[in-house]
């Protein structure tokens, strides 16, 4: 494993910020070795310690906010309110494990029948590396991360190449927040050199987000050495509109779910499902709604939208774009790439979106909403399923409790909404099924995905 040149460039500008020289196998051997001692050390930490320690990351993350959301910006363009808006979610997480985490990890008692008892109790299992994506910088670092020190693991980080300037700062965020040396550490190392950190012995388990075809490559080395993973994977949410539905107010939220930054988020709505009653109302509303949207400069917080991350990224969605016009597809809004620097691409609208067309069935990672006319609610549903996907999805109807049928019973997805878009909250478990991955993160289900859930029985 040779030393690699990451380097973060400014997605606004296409200007290079910096070089970071990733690590040599030695340098990773060496401070592998050195975050088994600490979770050696950490696994007997008193939950007291443990929850002190969550409140003083939330801190730290808190004091280094405006500098951490600058360079999230500034290194994959998320508008500067939404950097900050991301730090704040993560600081509350880890107050949130902190609060609840004693008593998720609590003993469960079985049995107690006289003197004999039968009880389970969760144990840490080691170091988990975890493998993270640019889109959401700190937000999927930290979401992982806390309930993974709360249940007394340690953790490492390989973050995705083009922010290794958050990485960097994660990993001062965690030093000023007092954390013990090496419990937590970030490894700047490039994809090649994952698979080689997973075999380590020192390496437990491996939580992985990004996309589905990386996650496949990591899953299997994972179980080639037979340790446990979490994959969260890509998704293709569909928002289902169905006749009863208050257009006006769906339109409102799906165009702001679709656009959530800069489209780049694995829960972005991502295919508009109208039943035909409601289809043409709900088009119309939606391309009103979309000319409003601004993009430009991510640093200028009147910029709802800014450039994508980078311009391989944007050059993959304009041509899902263009295949699916040529294929049939209606662009009522954008759809072309703007003239000067960086990775601009304007909000854009397709309609008449059928099977076979790129729109239809890829993940579209960008600011391109798509429409979709199904004839009725059982159409909406079986298109919905279709897809690969099952991370998300939403339902609008101003019957209640049908949609919820759909919600709950329906729609094969990780988490469903209704009337709401979906998005994560730390209190509720985050995930998918089919090739969205499976485990899940946040919530108590998060704190049960790397412990040893001990059985434990007194004669
Ligand atoms: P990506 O290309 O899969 O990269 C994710 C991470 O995996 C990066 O750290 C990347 O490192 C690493 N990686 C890439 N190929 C690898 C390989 N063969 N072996 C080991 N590691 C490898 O994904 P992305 O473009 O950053 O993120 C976009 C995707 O993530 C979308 O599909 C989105 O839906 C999904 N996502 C899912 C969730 C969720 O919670 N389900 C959340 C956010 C994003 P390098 O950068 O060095 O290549």
């Amino acid at each position: 494993m040779e030393p690699q040149i990451l380097s973060s460039y400014n997605p606004a500008t296409g200007l290079e910020i910096k070089q970071y020289k990733s690590l040599t196998a030695e340098q990773v051997g060496k401070n592998l070795k050195k975050a088994h001692k600490a979770y050696t050390q950490w696994r007997s930490s008193a939950m007291k310690e443990r929850t002190a320690l969550l409140r003083s990351v939330a801190k730290s993350i808190r004091k280094h906010s405006d500098a951490a959301a600058l360079l999230a910006t500034r290194e994959m363009g998320k508008p500067i309110a939404q950097s900050r808006a991301e730090l704040e979610k993560c600081a509350k997480t880890f107050e949130y494990y902190a609060t609840e985490g004693p008593r998720m990890l609590q003993d469960e008692l079985i049995f107690s029948e006289g003197k004999r008892k039968g009880y389970v109790s969760f144990q840490p299992i080691g170091v988990v590396l975890a493998v993270m994506p640019w889109n959401f910088p700190y937000w999927q670092v930290f979401r992982a991360m806390a309930p993974v020190l709360m249940s007394g693991n340690a953790m490492v980080l390989k973050h995705a190449s083009n922010v290794s300037g958050c990485a960097m700062m994660i990993e001062k965020i965690m030093k000023d927040a007092g954390v013990p040396a090496h419990l937590y550490q970030t490894l700047l190392i490039a994809s090649s050199a994952v698979a080689s950190v997973i075999a380590a012995p020192e390496v437990a388990a491996v939580t992985f987000t990004g996309s589905t075809a990386a996650g496949r490559k990591v899953a299997s080395v994972a179980a080639d050495n037979l340790k446990k993973q979490v994959l969260e994977l890509g998704g293709s949410d569909a928002y289902l509109i169905l006749e009863d539905a208050d257009v006006a107010e769906a339109a409102r939220m799906c165009l702001e779910a679709r656009m959530i930054n800069t489209g780049q988020s694995c829960v972005a709505a991502k295919r508009f499902i109208a039943v035909k009653s409601v289809r043409k109302s709900f088009e119309a509303a939606l391309s009103e709604l979309i000319k409003q949207v601004t993009y430009g400069n991510p640093e200028d917080p009147a910029q709802q939208i800014g450039p994508m991350a980078r311009p391989d990224l944007r050059k993959e969605l304009h041509s899902q774009v263009t295949d699916s016009i040529a294929a049939g597809a209606r662009l009522l809004h954008g759809g072309f790439i703007p003239e000067g620097p960086g990775a601009y691409y304007p909000p854009t609208l397709l309609t008449n979106v059928k099977p076979g067309m790129p729109a239809y069935s890829e993940e579209l990672f960008g600011p391109v909403a798509v429409i979709i006319e199904a004839k009725d609610e059982a159409d909406a549903i079986r298109i919905a399923n279709s897809s690969e996907y099952g991370l998300g999805g939403a339902v609008f109807s101003r019957n209640r409790k049908r949609a919820e049928k759909i919600a709950r019973e329906l729609l094969d997805a990780g988490s469903c909404f209704v009337n709401e878009a979906v998005h994560s909250d730390p209190r509720l478990p985050f995930g998918g099924v089919k090739h969205s991955g499976y485990g899940r993160e946040l919530s108590s289900f998060a704190l049960r995905e790397f412990v040893n859930i001990k059985t434990v029985v007194l004669g």
